[in-house]
């Protein structure tokens, strides 16, 4: 769905706004795929003193997950098996989050307009 600015909504009807909220609210997809954050590749370099990746050809690239959750961010290795079920999740999740993000500046409109409810 077309993401609508703050001030696109303002020249939306009360009920125009609320049949937006619940096509908004009807494409949230499987909450239990939640996983917010994002998605890097980075090189590494390993442990060995003598190793090629010493002189700048790193190992990898592999991917990383950077997630942010229970008020604090880690990097989690991923491991290739799981790439594409976590770049699935990531996208469920950016999604949703941009709905709910969408449902919720509605919402804000609606109380302005004392039309919540
Ligand atoms: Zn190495």
């Amino acid at each position: 769905m077309h993401k609508l600015m703050s001030d696109d909504l303002h020249g939306l009807s009360d009920r125009q706004l609320r049949a937006r909220r619940r096509r908004l609210a009807e494409s949230l997809e499987h909450p239990e795929t939640a996983l917010p954050g994002s998605l890097v590749r980075q090189g590494r370099r390993c442990s060995s003193a003598g190793c090629r990746c010493r002189r700048g050809e790193l190992h990898g690239p592999y991917l990383y997950l950077a997630v942010y959750v229970g008020g604090r961010s880690r990097t989690l290795y991923v491991p290739a098996a799981l790439e594409a079920v976590v770049e699935e999740y990531v996208g469920v999740t950016e999604r949703n989050d941009g709905a709910r993000d969408e449902i919720a500046r509605i919402n804000v409109e609606l109380l302005r307009r004392r039309a919540l409810g």
